[in-house]
């Protein structure tokens, strides 16, 4: 059997010796990510800091045939980044450099390891930003590799939407970009689209090229209470189907609007509602409120209240953005777990409520939360890991919101990605179509050294 020690030599030939860990703190580090699934140790950790040292680390990996982790900040929800065998994790902190803005063509060229906030904190000197805004500081290449999401989909698209081209370093250590800087394209099939989603398991991605946005002139925010969660999602269908091009639309149920008062300090009413927000100039903004109150009212909303004072924004935003946060401190000792469905806009509200009963039938605490304006929606639920009854009750939960979702045309995961935790699912959301994934994924990595145990099961 090939030792570690071989494998650390191989390493240290092609990287300086504080480029590899085989640390006990470092290796835990890197032996689970944000979700309640079990750690593992990967053997080694490394961190290199260019293209040519990820390919040199590939071309050992794939002759001594030992997985490969790519690791960007551990943010994500299904088990991604653990190890499910011996493996190398490549994390890619070291490659942080934003590598060149291009404000004319609205572009960046951002190495893997950059953060949102880093990136935003820089392209904030030229008046733009990167859309896309998970909850967590997440890195630009695990965004890409998850196909991220988040609050800003509904209006500036997913992170897919965003990646004009990616370096790639392949599992046998080639190096390849798959776009350009046009602006469109008809060359060729459409490598950013495969490799966007991959979740580490096709390549390591070394550099993306990515759209931003100019910062809006303008922007209000808004809180909008519903006497249920049907009257709040019926609104938001009305507010899409007028075409008012809204940045921003969360759905948060009445058990998260506890949670949110007791972390972050607010006294909002305990009923489904709404957090909106609005991108714009003043005077097109003006008549967007208008129109945005005409219609919350003819939903039956209870209150609504706008808020156009940044600091105010930012509070109601942050009560947003901590929810999971609020849950977790809610319900010490107990793990999050969070459903990630997105169905279309008219199952929406069915699929909701069914979650909601679904809950109350396992007996388990936990809220709902949704990017409505994109189907998108997330229950939280906790549980206690030393209790193997509450766990298995939390699955059979998961399992029949995703059945439902899959069931009306949906998808298991609207953002979060597969990883361990959803590949169970594939069969039935893919069908037929997941033998093709497979034929790619043999085809570009036919040891399966990538990421292997996520996403795609090769051996069925
Ligand atoms: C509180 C909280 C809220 C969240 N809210 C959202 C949300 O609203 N929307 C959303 O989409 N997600 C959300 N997430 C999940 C998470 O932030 C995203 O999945 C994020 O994209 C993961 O980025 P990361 O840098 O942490 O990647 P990691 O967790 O390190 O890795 C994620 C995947 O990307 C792969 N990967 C990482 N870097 C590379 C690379 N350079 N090349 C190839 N593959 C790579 C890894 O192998 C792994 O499969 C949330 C997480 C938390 C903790």
């Amino acid at each position: 059997m090939l030792s570690v020690e071989t494998i650390v030599s191989a390493l240290k030939n092609i990287l300086t010796d504080e480029q590899v860990s085989v640390n006990e703190t470092v290796r835990e580090l890197h032996s689970k990510d944000e979700s309640y699934h079990e750690s593992r140790l990967p053997e080694v950790v490394v961190f290199p800091s260019s293209a040519k040292q990820v390919s040199d680390i590939l071309k050992v990996a794939n002759e001594f045939e030992i997985a490969v982790i790519p690791f960007g900040r551990g943010s994500s929800l299904e088990g991604h980044i653990i190890p499910v065998k011996s493996s190398i994790t490549i994390d890619f902190s070291l490659m942080d450099k934003i590598l060149e803005i291009r404000p004319e063509d609205l572009l960046v060229r951002v190495q893997p390891g950059v953060t949102r906030t880093q990136l935003n904190k820089e392209l904030k000197k030229y008046g733009l930003f990167f859309s896309v805004d998970p909850g967590a500081d997440a890195s630009l290449g695990g965004m890409a590799a998850t196909n991220a999401s988040g609050t800003t989909a509904v209006r500036y698209g997913i992170m897919r939407d965003q990646v004009r081209d990616l370096e790639v370093v392949l599992a046998d250590g080639r190096i390849i970009h798959t776009g350009n800087l046009a602006a469109k394209s008809s060359s060729g099939y459409h490598l950013n689209s495969l490799f966007v989603g991959s979740e580490g398991t096709l390549g390591c991605f070394t550099e993306l090229t990515l759209k931003v946005y100019g910062i809006p002139e303008f922007e209000t925010a808004a809180r909008a209470v519903f006497p249920t969660v049907k009257s709040a999602v019926d609104a938001v269908t009305s507010i899409l189907q007028a075409g008012i091009p809204i940045a921003r639309v969360e759905l948060v149920d009445e058990q998260s609007i506890e949670q949110v008062n007791h972390f972050s300090e607010t006294n909002y009413p305990l009923k489904p509602t709404l957090f909106l927000e609005f991108h714009g100039n003043e005077a097109g903004l003006a008549q967007d409120v208008e129109f945005t109150k005409e219609i919350m009212n003819d939903n039956g909303c209870l209150e609504i209240e706008f808020e156009t004072d940044t600091a105010a924004r930012n509070k109601l935003w942050e009560a947003r953005h901590n929810l999971a946060y609020a849950f977790i401190h809610g319900f010490k000792g107990k793990k999050l777990m969070s459903t990630d469905v997105c169905v279309s806009i008219k199952d929406l509200a069915d699929a909701v409520l069914f979650a909601r009963a679904e809950l109350e039938k396992v007996g388990l605490p936990g809220g709902i939360v949704g990017h409505v304006g994109d189907g998108n929606f997330h229950t939280l639920v906790m549980m206690d890991m030393n209790d193997a009854k509450e766990i298995e009750r939390a699955k059979r939960f998961n399992e029949s919101i995703v059945h439902f979702a899959i069931e009306r045309g949906g998808t298991c995961t609207g953002e979060h990605g597969v990883g361990i935790g959803k590949m169970q699912y594939q069969e039935k959301e893919h069908g037929a179509a997941l033998d093709v994934m497979r034929t790619i994924k043999l085809a570009l990595d036919p040891k399966n050294i990538m990421n292997p145990g996520k996403l795609i099961d090769i051996d069925k």
